[in-house]
Parts: structure tokens; C-alpha cells; sequence
């Protein structure tokens, strides 16, 4: 024992359980302080010291109430123990904050017990446990539950918890717009009883998955709720220590949709929601696969909208986006479920028939097809009339692979349109043939101009009344070291299609301008120097420019150039040709209506825009001293040109009786082989030099 003075005390007057104290002082664990009947400690042991701070020698004697008793409970402490002390009152046990020595709060258990001593007085004693940090242990209990309650709250997850039979154990969401039932309903019931089976299923996959393994496994499920389909995203671990699952669910709806919605961008056309070129050539990759396997016949369909660039032009995007959503919807409603129709993009595209039969099963299908056009499509109060053309392909005979069976009904459309559009064509050996020159010459085309390997020949031109050259065409000759030469008729076409016919163009009127400026200063006399132009020239915004720059840089007046064009440049109806068709008229020079004849309108045209020169088409020339229907169409052409205030030129003469009829009709010029064919620069100038010796 450490105070002598307590000893004493308690050895004289108060000890009535020597053995008790003893069992005290060996436990300070737990504070226990006797009192006199006024009180006044009588026993202290080490644990009260450690609780409260006073040493025995201190507390000894001591009152309760001066000791460890915060104020105001000073009153009901003393009358409850007199109480006890009178009337046997028990004070009961019970949690309470007392008083550190130091002024602190100490929260303990305190038990109370009462003696009789040998002096028959009585004894209390008390037996405090320090609470302080259970109430600490409460106390951060507490705050991490209000603390998991905001995180609840603030996150948009929902937790689970689970016994890994998929028991239910505790939930907690704030997002109550996907359940069905309250959380609460939920715990104590098993995953099978409020999941559909299907998802119930994939929780008990992953769950059983994650017991095995470590860390964390996450899937995705969806549910229909009440506001639609929604995806969910499932974390699932595993908390081995208590055999328990915690499951982390996050909507990811949003996420979802918009990760769909790329997903339907790389594959399908936004326009039409047809599959794109990707997707429809993939599938087509699948269905030959299938059609090996199967031994079957697919079939490939290029379809391509006639003059569709036409409509878009004239009547604007608007109507044409309308058109091709019209137009996919009705090709669609031709096929069978098991096709593919895809948008190739513009104008083209793609039909894919799987397990076809044979030529007839296609060929009926593609008769359909060009069927479903004859109604005329309705748009914003218009009637507009579509027609289409279709290649086919085969498989296995056209092509084996996805890209050659495209290419070979790409090539088979061509051939459609070659044959008037507004059909079908199915593809064929020699069209590959054709299609290969087509390649090659576009191949070669590619530095042609950089190698000078254009050369422009020049066709005289005759007055038919006083038999003097006039003037000439410049007609353009491409020679290339592996194609050998090649023909306008097949390279310009080609030209135009990629565009090489802008800076081509530009070289034809360079080049034919200054040979005009040195043909007229050697001849000292004037002449018209015709060019042709393209349709593709007209989209170049600098063509205009361009040509008045070329005439006063090779000197020559505006009215000596003559442009010829066709119809074709016309049949666009673009305002802008309308415009420079104007303009180039504005600057003085001449304009020549090309071919005519060989389209339907050009009569129309005629009065339209300001041609000065109208030039016959060689196939009427060709039959005009053979048949009167020839010649009397030529006839009508000329009354009605000088009617127009045109001059009219005749192309391909190629003989006398020719020339002499043209001549009784009243034709102005004439060109043609009966003349010269077109010569190169430096024999023309020797043609000319002949007519005109100096
Ligand atoms: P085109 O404008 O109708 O040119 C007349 C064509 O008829 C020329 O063919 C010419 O050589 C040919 N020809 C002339 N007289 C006779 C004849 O008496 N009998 C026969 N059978 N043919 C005759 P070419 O030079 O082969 O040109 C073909 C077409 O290529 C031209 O037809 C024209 O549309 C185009 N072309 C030629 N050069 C150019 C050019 O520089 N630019 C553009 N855009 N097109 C051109
Ligand atoms: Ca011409
Ligand atoms: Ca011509």
C-alpha cells in the first residue's frame, strides 16, 4: 500500500475487507474510492489516481463532492447518498460525466456499493469505468456512419452488401428513380427474388468469380424500370474476412447511349441510318464467308440516283437529303429482312442479297428495284421523278472478294448508265477490260502536263462563200510513252471526271491563244481561235479571270476567241453558268453552242443564254447528200440560227457534195477532213501560208 495515512485510517476505523481492498489495489484498470458516511474518502486506489488524477494523499479525507463531482451536480449527489444512508435509497448504477482533477470531463460507469462496518457505520463504495474511450469509439463510429451517409448522398452509386449466396444485407442509394421497391425492402432478401433471373444470374457469376480471386470484377447489366431501359455497371468485391460481398452499382446510362451513339456514327450513315460503306462492306466480308461455307451466290448491287448531282444543284440539299431518305426508304422496303442495304455515300448505294438462287432471282430483284422508282416522289408540294442505275456482281463468278465485287458492280452501274441509265447491268469480263484501260489512262493522266506531253492540233475553218480560212479549233492531243497516243473522246471524259480537266484547260487556252497571237502576226490578218470547255472548267471560280489575263498576256482581242460548249454544260441549270455565260458574252467574247443536235434541249438553250455561233452536229453533215431527212433538218437548223442572229458552222465535212449542198443551204463555215484534218501548229501555219502565199 502506497499512503500510510489512508492506512491507518482504514486499519482503525474503516477496514471491514482487508482481501477486497487487496483485489482493488491490484487492478487500476478500474478506479474504486470508498467514503465515510460524510463522504470523506477513505479508500483510493491506483486506478482512481490514473482516472482522476489525485493522488491517495491527496483524496484522503477528502469530501466526494469537493473531489470528482462537477458543480451542479454537487446537490443531488449529497442528497441522493443521504438518502441512501437514511433510507436505504439505492444510488443506481448508471453512465455519468465526473471531474478530472485537472478540470477535464471524465465519462465513466459508476457502480455504487453500500456497507455497515464493524462501528455500524456505513461506507460507500464507488466503482468507476473509464468510458472515455468506448465514448470516443461511439463517438467515431457515429461520425463515419453520418459520414457514409453523405457520401450516399452525394455520390450517384448505390451500394450493396451481400452474403455470398446473394442475401441482401444492407443498401444504400440515392438514386431512388431505379428502384422499384424501397432499399429497406431489399435487405434480407436474395438477389434471385428482386433481379430478373437473367441479371440475378450474372451477379452470381461474378460473385462466385470474385470469391476466388482477388481485388475487384466489374460487369455491365440493364434493367427496364418504369423510365425506360437503363445499363448499370456492377464492382464487385469480395471482404474475405467477414465471407461478405460489397457491390458498387453506378448507372451508366448516360454513358452508355453516348458511347452507342458513336457507335452508330462509325457504322451507319446519319442521313438514311443505313449502314455506311464500313459496315456494309463488312457485312458483305460476313456474307461471303457464310456463302463459301453454304456453297451459295450472293449478289452485289452498285445503284447510283441519274442526275442526281442535277436536282441537288437546282432544287438545293434540303430537297436532296429529303429525296435520298424517300429513295433508301422505298429500296428498303423492296428487300427481304436477311439483305443489306447500305448508303456508299452521295448518291451511291450498296444492296447485298444473301443465298441468291440464280441470274433470274437477282435480275427479278433488280427489275424491282428500279420499279419502286416509277411513282414520282412527293417533297414540299413537288412531284420530282427519280430513275436509278444498277450494277450487279455476283458471287463467286464477278469477284470472290468483298472490294473486287464492288469495284465489278461499280463498273456494271457505269455500263447502266452508258446504256441510258434508268437500268440495270450485270457485270462482265469485258467491262473489266474497258475498266482497266479507264484505270490506266487515269494513272497516266497524273504529271501528264508536268511531262508535256500535251499538244494542241488546230482545224482550219472555211467561209463557205469566199472559200478563206476564218479561223480554227483547237483540238488537244495527249501522247504518253506507255499508252502511246490517246484520244480525246476517251481521256477528256476521264479527265473531267477527276477534276485534271481545270489546270488541262487552262493549258488549251494558254497555249491556243498565244499560237492564235503568232498565227495572226504572220498572216497579218485576224482569225477566231475555238476552244472547247468543259462543264467541270465552269466550277472553277478562276476561270474568268483566268481567260482575260490569258488574252491580254498573249495579246489577242476578246471577239477572236470563240468557247465552244455543249449542252451538258447547260443541263446543270446552276445559276453561276448562267452568270459567266453572261459574262463572258460582257467581255466580247464569242460563245458557240457545240454538238448540236445530239441532245433535246438545245433549242431551248439557244434562246436562253448569248450564243453567237451554232455548230452541227458531224452526224447530220454525215447523211445530209444521202438522205432528205438529214438535209432537211439541217436546213431548218440554219433558218432558224440566222433567225437567232447565229452563225452557223458545219463539223465534219468531209466531201465536196458535202461542202457545195452547205454551201446551197446556206451554212456560214465549215470544218471538217474535205478541208484538213486538225494539224499541228507548225503545219497550219504551212496550210495556211498555201492559201495565203505572201
Ligand atoms: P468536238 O469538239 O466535236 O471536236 C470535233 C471532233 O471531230 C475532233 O475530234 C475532230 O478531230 C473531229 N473531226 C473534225 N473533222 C472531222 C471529219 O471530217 N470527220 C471526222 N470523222 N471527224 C472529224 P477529236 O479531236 O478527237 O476530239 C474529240 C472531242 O474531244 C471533241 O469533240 C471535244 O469534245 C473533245 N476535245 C478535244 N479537245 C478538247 C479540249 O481541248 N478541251 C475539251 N474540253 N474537250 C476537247
Ligand atoms: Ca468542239
Ligand atoms: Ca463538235
Amino acid at each position: 500500500m502506497k499512503s500510510s495515512k489512508i492506512d491507518n485510517m482504514l486499519i482503525h476505523e474503516y477496514v471491514i475487507n482487508d482481501p477486497l481492498h487487496q483485489l482493488f489495489d491490484a487492478v487500476n484498470a478500474i478506479s474504486v474510492q470508498g467514503y465515510d458516511e460524510e463522504r470523506r474518502v477513505i479508500y483510493w486506489n491506483e486506478g482512481s489516481e490514473l482516472l482522476y488524477g489525485y493522488s491517495q494523499d491527496e483524496a484522503a479525507g477528502q469530501k466526494l463532492e469537493d473531489l470528482i463531482i462537477p458543480k451542479p451536480m454537487r446537490d443531488r449527489v449529497i442528497s441522493a447518498h443521504r438518502d441512501w444512508i437514511k433510507n436505504g435509497t439505492e444510488i443506481p448504477a448508471t453512465e455519468i460525466t465526473l471531474r478530472h482533477k485537472n478540470g477535464d470531463d471524465v465519462s465513466v460507469f459508476s457502480s455504487h456499493v453500500m456497507f455497515t462496518n464493524q462501528y455500524n457505520t456505513k461506507q460507500m463504495y464507488c466503482i468507476d469505468v473509464d468510458l472515455t474511450a468506448v465514448r470516443q469509439a461511439q463517438a467515431q463510429a457515429i461520425f463515419k456512419e453520418h459520414m457514409l451517409e453523405t457520401i450516399f448522398e452525394a455520390i450517384p452509386d448505390s451500394f450493396l452488401l451481400m452474403e455470398i449466396d446473394g442475401t441482401i444485407i444492407d443498401y444504400h442509394t440515392n438514386n431512388k428513380n431505379n428502384l422499384d421497391v424501397t432499399p429497406e425492402q431489399f435487405i434480407g432478401k436474395n438477389m434471385q427474388d428482386i433481379l430478373p433471373d437473367e441479371v440475378a444470374n450474372k451477379f452470381k457469376t461474378h460473385i462466385a468469380k470474385v470469391i476466388k480471386q482477388e481485388g475487384m470484377i466489374s460487369f455491365e447489366y440493364d434493367l427496364t424500370l418504369p423510365q425506360g431501359l437503363v445499363y448499370f455497371e456492377a464492382r464487385v468485391s469480395y471482404l474475405s474476412k467477414y465471407n461478405q460481398v460489397v457491390t458498387i452499382i453506378r448507372d451508366i446510362t448516360e454513358q452508355y447511349k453516348s458511347a452507342e451513339l458513336i457507335r452508330h456514327q462509325a457504322y451507319f450513315d446519319s442521313l438514311t441510318s443505313l449502314p455506311n460503306r464500313f459496315l456494309a462492306l463488312d457485312r458483305l466480308s460476313q456474307m461471303l464467308i457464310e456463302a463459301e461455307r453454304n456453297n451459295e451466290k450472293t449478289s452485289v448491287f452498285f445503284l447510283d440516283i441519274d442526275d442526281f448531282k442535277k436536282i441537288n444543284d437546282s432544287l438545293g440539299h434540303e430537297i436532296g437529303d429529303k429525296l435520298l431518305i424517300d429513295a433508301a426508304n422505298r429500296l428498303q422496303q423492296v428487300l427481304r429482312k436477311e439483305d443489306t442495304l447500305g448508303r456508299l455515300g452521295g448518291d451511291e448505294f450498296i444492296v447485298l442479297l444473301r443465298g441468291v438462287a440464280d441470274h433470274n432471282n437477282t435480275l427479278a430483284i433488280a427489275e424491282d428495284l428500279l420499279k419502286t422508282f416509277r411513282n414520282p416522289f412527293k417533297i414540299d408540294g413537288r412531284e420530282l421523278i427519280l430513275t436509278i442505275s444498277i450494277g450487279v456482281a455476283i458471287y463467286p463468278e464477278n469477284g470472290r472478294c468483298a472490294s473486287d465485287l464492288l469495284r465489278n458492280a461499280d463498273t456494271a452501274m457505269y455500263q447502266a448508265k452508258a446504256s441510258g441509265r434508268n437500268t440495270y447491268s450485270f457485270f462482265t469480263k469485258e467491262m473489266n477490260v474497258i475498266m482497266q484501260r479507264r484505270f490506266e489512262i487515269e494513272e497516266q493522266m497524273h504529271g501528264a502536263l508536268e511531262r508535256n506531253e500535251f499538244e494542241l492540233h488546230y482545224q482550219p475553218k472555211l467561209d463557205v462563200k469566199n472559200e478563206k480560212v476564218i479561223g480554227s479549233e483547237a483540238l488537244l492531243r495527249w501522247h504518253n510513252p506507255a499508252l502511246g497516243n490517246v484520244t480525246p473522246n476517251e481521256f477528256i471524259p476521264i479527265a473531267e471526271h477527276t477534276g485534271l480537266i481545270v489546270p488541262i484547260g487552262k493549258f488549251v487556252i494558254k497555249q491556243a491563244l498565244r499560237f492564235l497571237n503568232e498565227w495572226q502576226n504572220i498572216d497579218q490578218q485576224k482569225y477566231t481561235m475555238a476552244v472547247n470547255l468543259s462543264p467541270r472548267q465552269f466550277r472553277d471560280a478562276g476561270l474568268l479571270i483566268f481567260i482575260k489575263n490569258t488574252l491580254s498576256e498573249a495579246n489577242v482581242s476578246p471577239e477572236n476567241l470563240e468557247l465552244e460548249i455543249t449542252e451538258g454544260v447547260l443541263m446543270c441549270g446552276q445559276s453561276f453558268i448562267h452568270d459567266a455565260l453572261i459574262e463572258i458574252n460582257g467581255l466580247g467574247i464569242k460563245l458557240a453552242m457545240d454538238d448540236f443536235g445530239t441532245g433535246y434541249s438545245s433549242l431551248s438553250y439557244l434562246r436562253q443564254y448569248p450564243f453567237d455561233v451554232l455548230k452541227i452536229d458531224r452526224s447530220f453533215i454525215n447523211g445530209i447528200t444521202l438522205n432528205k431527212a438529214d438535209c432537211d433538218l439541217v436546213k431548218a437548223t440554219i433558218a432558224m440560227s440566222h433567225s437567232l442572229g447565229l452563225t452557223v458552222v458545219a463539223e465534219g465535212v468531209e466531201t465536196k457534195e458535202q461542202l457545195s449542198l452547205l454551201a446551197d443551204l446556206g451554212c456560214d463555215f465549215v470544218q471538217g477532213y474535205f478541208l484538213s484534218k486538225p494539224l499541228p501548229a507548225k503545219q497550219l501555219l504551212d496550210f495556211s501560208a498555201q492559201l495565203y502565199p505572201i
